[in-house]
Order: C-alpha cells, then structure tokens, then sequence
C-alpha cells in the first residue's frame, strides 16, 4: 500500500509536470533532488521534460483519490499527451457505457527533451497574479518558439550567462531561484524580442490544440503547416512547399526503417496516402 502524499502542488493554468514537481521541491525544502524523485517517483533523478515522461503512473498512486483518475488529470493537465489526440496516436480512450474512464498511459516515454523554453514575461507576470513563476505547457510545444500571449520570443537560456535552462536528469529550478550566475529571469536583460506573426500564428495555434478549445478542419491544419515549412525554408519558386526536400527531411529525422514501421501506406512506397499523417511526423519534427 502507498502512502498519500500529504500534498503535492495543485497545477497552474497551463503549468507543466516539471514545474509541478519543481515547486514541491521549493517547498518542501528538501536539500537533494534525489530526495524529491524518490518521494514521488520511487526513481532517482531523470528527466520531466518529454512530451510525455515517464512514471507518472507512480505519482498518480501516491495522490490522494483514484489512482486511474489521478492518472488521466496527470496526463491531460500537465503534459503535451493531448496533442497526440489531435493526431489520433498513441492514445486510446476506453468508454463503459457513457463514461469515459480516461487515458490509457502510454507504456513508455514520449517524445524529446532537451530545451526549456521559458517566457520572461510571464514569468513577471505569474508571480504577480498567481503568486509563483511556473513553466508553461505551451511554451513547450514542439516548433513552437514565442509565447502566445506576450507574443514575444521565448527564451531557452539565461539571458546573463547563456546557460541553458534545461537540467539533464534533473530539475529545473531557475525559473525561482534564478540561474547559477546568480541572476533571475526577469526579460530585463534584454530586450525582449517580438516574434514573427507566423511564430505567434503558430504559437496561438498550438496552444489552441492543446487546450483541444477548436475542432482543428484539416484544410486549416494544412494551411499553418504550409506556412510554417515555408518559414523553415522548404521553400521552392515563389511559395511553393520544396516537397522532395521536405520529405527527405522527414526520412532522415525518423529514419526510413522508423517511418516504415509507423506508416503502412509509407511502407508501400504510397507517400501520397500519408496525407494528413504527414502534417502530424512534421509536427513532431521541427521540435525548435
Ligand atoms: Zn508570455
Ligand atoms: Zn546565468
């Protein structure tokens, strides 16, 4: 039998897993890293920063209330699984009778990790409203590069010392107790830079499908994608999509023996047929 957590911070608008996890360390004052994964994940340290990481299935038993629940709220508030929905992999949803009883945890991790992307601004202007710094899902999102509300270009690194934000097999804690330079992020340091309306576009956008607020038209889908590829440079004539070199883009990211796993109409040589699946590998492709 677990033992409950006596608490566990409850998740901020858009607040990712990670900053849950780093602000219970804050709080609980514990000295070493390895102290706060073992109490709740029963691991020594790794990193929360995948799309979807792993062990979330342990936390969800040490929280009070049904384990399964605890799980689904984990999966859907607090990580970029509800993204995969939009595509429609890697996620399944079970019905008994009308209710739904929630997701089913993918059996291993999910996606990359590697940069952290942090909106000075709302780091200022969470601690404001919310009383605490925290950081965002939806700074998160791969290819995503600005904060949809501020609109400006998010940050990955100290803006002092250029040390990046993200802890291999840690936590990340600069967003509270500021950068081992000893400086806080604050966008005082810079001036903060306006990003592109393609970035903030495509910023909204993604944000929109991963509050799941919009039933995306796959015309529409399309029609950001196309504009973001063209923004990456896969670009031919005056804006027309540079297919061959996109799509050898796409092959060596995942690999042909990869693709051929994943795409029965790949494996048939019928790229055409990937149609919207395509949108979806170029998704998860240009994690920026
Ligand atoms: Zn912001
Ligand atoms: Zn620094």
């Amino acid at each position: 039998m677990e033992t409950t957590l006596s608490y566990f911070p409850a998740p901020l608008p858009d607040e990712a897993i990670i900053s849950q996890v780093a602000r219970y360390h804050i709080q609980r004052a514990h000295r070493s890293e390895q102290l706060t994964y073992d109490e709740l994940f029963n691991a020594p340290p790794f990193s929360l920063t995948f799309w979807v990481p792993p062990f979330l299935d342990r936390l969800a038993n040490k929280l009070s209330g049904d384990a399964e629940e605890n799980l689904g709220h984990l999966l859907e508030r607090s990580t970029l699984l509800p993204l995969f929905r939009v595509f429609g992999k890697g996620i399944q949803e079970e019905e008994a009778g009308n209710q739904k009883i929630g997701f089913v945890a993918p059996r291993r991790t999910v996606g990359e990790s590697g940069t952290t992307h942090i909106c000075p601004s709302c780091i200022v202007e969470d601690a404001e409203v919310h009383g605490s710094p925290y950081i965002h899902l939806a700074h998160q999102i791969p290819g995503v590069s600005a904060c949809w509300k501020h609109e400006t270009k998010t940050i990955v690194r100290c803006q002092y010392c250029k040390c990046p934000f993200e802890i291999r097999k840690g936590l990340i804690l600069s967003p509270w107790q500021g950068c081992n330079c000893g400086r806080h992020i604050n966008g005082s340091a810079s001036p903060v830079e306006q990003a592109s309306p393609i970035e903030v576009e495509f910023a909204k956008f993604s944000r929109d499908l991963l509050e799941g607020a919009v039933f995306i038209e796959p015309e529409l889908l399309v029609k950001v994608y196309k504009s973001r590829i063209l923004e990456l440079g896969f670009r031919r004539g005056g804006n027309q999509i540079a297919r061959a070199e996109l799509f050898s883009a796409i092959q060596e990211s995942y690999g042909q023996e990869q693709l051929r796993k994943m795409d029965s109409a790949y494996c048939n040589g019928r790229t055409v047929a990937m149609g919207a699946r395509l949108v979806g590998y170029i998704f998860f492709m240009f994690r920026l």
